[in-house]
């Protein structure tokens, strides 16, 4: 420790982080670096800061022999070769915190801009006007705030708007009805938020499930004088469902810092009154950017004092032959935690997962452990979920997991067993791996599965029929299958059919296949 430690800053970060640096290492600050001086430089140190223009491709990270860390002060790592990483045991760190407070603000701001129409008598005023009756506000107080995504801006908002003496409900289907009492919140649908609520705030990441969340149908349901604020993510909101609902005055109002392209080249929306527009700056403060460097600093510090971070975004590999090993077993996790996360209906409560034949006595199911819990995350929460903190988040989240092994691996080499439990639900899916990662289990029923693209479940009664309902309901949507299998216990009894589809399945053709008679559940899913 000590002088020895180098590290560079590549990037620019705010003097604080830096200032901390310098007390522990040998801190360069080369903020023009070039790609190639990059390269032949990399090798000096051991720790690397960046924020989103230096790339910190595979060539770098092969080059850096010293590396240890890899920091990027701020949240996306598009710009950092993970898997380089991982595999040359270089640890990546971010500072998702950062940015929560003041995205948080941001929200406030734009939803008193919208409800007191500062933003838009600024305008009036500075264009020598005084149109003292045009514009009439509401306030915020004894309003009902609707919260969708209650995560960490999300909840940092709703402390907030406390202060406003607002109400607040929540609608986050991943958020357990303990963890929501402990935040002083009451949990809904989101047909209840849309159509209670006075002021609707959008905290979600942009996933499959979420894009165009809210369009014509959601707008419709709204309260005529709603406000509606994305702080999130363009494409969140369906731009085109919002022009026509704030033109037609279906709502009081809007407030976007995000937008489906950015920058919205021409957008309709800019030639309304309602609507409050910043160009995706809610997480540009002094603060956040002096935050972000002063925990990526902090955590470079850690790792030079030979501690553990807190936001490390892999588990860099130690010994690269067991890596090998399990690598096949890694993807199959993933998939496998993605897969439960998606088919059952509510809430996990419960994880149970089971190690057959080899794996049950490799020393690395930890690792695999780790790897099904970012695939159940993964798709609900913003960032990137970590390997070393997927099962503190899992237990933040009301998950119990319960980990066994078993000798028996079906005639496999080995096998992993995924069960998920939540409140009305119960759903398990096994997999191996043959050279790619296959399905062989889904519940009692034996199936062979490749899990990756679109898929589509449903659980029916196995009666003459039945199979051809479905088939023909996805049929008249020309939703083309590829891929049919169904399994069932008895004849007559409960059966299941999962099936590859070249396509998502849109939700009304769900919602028309669970109508169906002796059809008891329905789900679709996408594997990446
Ligand atoms: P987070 O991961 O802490 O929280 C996300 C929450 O959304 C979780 O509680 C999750 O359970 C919930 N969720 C996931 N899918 C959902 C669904 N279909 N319906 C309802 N809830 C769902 O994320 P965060 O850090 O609070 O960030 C929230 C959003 O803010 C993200 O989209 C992020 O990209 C965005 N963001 C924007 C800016 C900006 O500059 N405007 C800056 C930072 C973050």
């Amino acid at each position: 420790m000590g002088e020895d430690m180098k590290v560079i800053v590549a990037d620019s970060i705010n003097e604080q982080g830096i200032d901390n640096l310098k007390e522990v290492a040998d801190v360069v600050v080369d903020t023009d670096i070039t790609p190639e001086e990059l390269l032949n430089t990399i090798g000096e140190y051991e720790g690397i800061i960046v924020r989103s223009r230096t790339k910190v491709t595979r060539e770098v990270i092969e080059n850096g022999k010293k590396l240890k860390i890899i920091a990027r002060a701020g949240v996306g790592v598009d710009n950092v070769d993970m898997e380089a990483a991982t595999e040359k045991g270089v640890m990546v760190v971010n500072s998702p915190d950062s940015t929560s407070i003041t995205v948080a603000e941001h929200t406030l701001g734009l939803m008193l801009a919208a409800a007191t129409k500062i933003a838009i008598a600024d305008k009036s005023v500075k264009e020598n006007k005084w149109e003292k009756k045009k514009f009439m506000g509401v306030e915020l107080r004894n309003k009902t705030l609707g919260v969708i995504g209650m995560g960490r801006i999300g909840s940092q908002v709703v402390s907030r708007c406390k202060a406003f003496e607002m109400d607040t409900i929540v609608y986050d289907p991943y958020l357990p009805q303990e963890v929501a009492k402990q935040m002083g919140v009451q949990l809904t649908d989101l047909e209840t938020v849309l159509e209670k609520a006075d002021f609707i705030t959008i905290h979600v990441p942009l996933t499959d499930e979420t894009r165009h969340l809210i369009s014509t149908k959601e707008i419709e349901m709204m309260k005529d004088d709603a406000f509606l604020i994305n702080c999130a993510r363009g494409g969140i909101i369906d731009e085109d469902a919002l022009y026509e609902g704030l033109s037609n005055n279906k709502l009081g109002g809007a407030a976007l810092d995000v937008f489906e392209n950015e920058p919205p080249e021409k957008s309709k929306l800019f030639e309304l009154d309602n609507i409050v527009c910043t160009p995706h700056i809610a997480a540009s403060t002094i603060e956040a950017q002096r935050d972000a460097a002063i925990i990526v600093a902090n955590e470079v510090i850690k790792v030079f004092e030979g501690g553990t971070p807190k936001n490390v975004l892999n588990m860099p590999v130690v010994d690269s032959k067991t890596f090998e090993k399990i690598k096949p077993y890694l993807t199959l996790s993933k998939k496998l935690g993605s897969f439960i996360a998606q088919a059952i209906t509510g809430q996990i409560k419960e994880l149970e997962i089971v190690y057959g034949g080899e794996l049950g006595n490799t020393p690395n199911q930890d690792i695999l452990t780790r790897t099904i819990l970012q695939g159940v995350l993964n798709p609900v929460l913003n960032d990137p979920i970590n390997m070393i903190n997927a099962p503190t988040i899992a237990k933040d989240r009301g998950i119990n997991i319960i980990e066994g092994k078993t000798s028996d691996a079906k005639g496999y080499d080995s096998i992993i067993k995924v069960k998920g439990i939540s409140e009305d639900d119960e759903f398990s899916v096994e997999g191996t791996d043959l050279h790619e990662p296959k399905i062989i289990k889904i519940n009692d029923y034996w199936v062979d599965v490749k899990p990756e693209g679109h898929m589509f479940i449903a659980k029916y009664y196995d009666v003459p029929g039945a199979i051809g309902a479905i088939g023909t309901k996805l049929g008249e949507r020309d939703i083309n299958i590829g891929i049919m299998q169904v399994g069932r216990e008895i004849a007559g009894g409960k059966a299941i059919m999962i099936l590859t589809v070249d396509q998502k399945v849109p939700d009304d053709v769900i919602e028309e296949v669970k109508n169906l008679d002796n059809v008891l559940e329905a789900v679709r899913l996408k594997l990446q």
